[in-house]
């Protein structure tokens, strides 16, 4: 387990730069169109972003699009929740979290339904068949598929990962919010999992 004193488990703003350097590791990637790397920083409001493409000029953060978007919940608490959920060899109860997180029991079930909801396997229809070489995704296989035992704690097979992940590194095709959620949210998790001290 990595440290859970790790700044971005504690921290907003922290927790916003852990999230886009994993999601974005070339730069904000606009949600609405696709752009890369081509925005304007909000200088009142850190961590929006306003795409730069005279078609799109829409505003995003690193948020949408997965299961941490619209929520009240700090987004430290969901990094932390997220990791107490997958790092944990027996996982994590809703009553845990509430206590760990210092938010109600009510919002700890939530944050623990959609987490675990956002990690299970996508079905093959959505998740398409895996293609292609990604030098990404084969050393998250490598990690991940080394880890069987994990697999109780709510971590999908290995092959399941792979495609989350090889899906996950084209923002451009999204299928549904959902579809796209899982595999934002399963990118981040695994990426966790290979780099604890990131
Ligand atoms: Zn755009």
């Amino acid at each position: 387990m990595s440290d859970l004193s790790a700044p971005r488990f504690h921290d907003e703003t922290e927790a916003r730069k852990f999230l886009e350097a994993v999601r974005w590791p070339d730069g904000p990637v606009c949600p609405h169109c696709g752009t890369v790397n081509e925005v304007y920083e909000n200088k009142s409001k850190l961590g929006v972003y306003r795409c730069a493409s005279d078609e799109c000029r829409k505003d995003f953060s690193v948020t949408v699009g997965t299961l941490f978007e619209r929520s009240r919940v700090p987004l430290h608490k969901w990094l932390l929740a997220t990791h107490l959920l997958m790092a944990g060899k027996k996982g994590i109860s809703a009553h845990q979290l509430h206590r760990m997180l210092g938010v109600t029991y009510k919002t700890a079930w939530f944050m623990a339904h959609r987490i675990r909801e956002a990690l299970r396997p996508l079905s093959p229809e959505i998740a398409g068949p895996l293609g292609g070489k990604n030098k990404v995704v084969e050393a998250d296989e490598t990690y991940v598929g080394g880890k069987a035992k994990n697999r109780k704690n709510h971590i999908p097979p290995k092959s399941a990962v792979i495609s989350l992940v090889e899906r996950g590194g084209k923002v451009r095709s999204a299928t549904s919010p959902m579809s796209l959620a899982r595999r934002y949210a399963m990118r981040w998790s695994l990426r966790l999992i290979a780099r604890p001290t990131s």
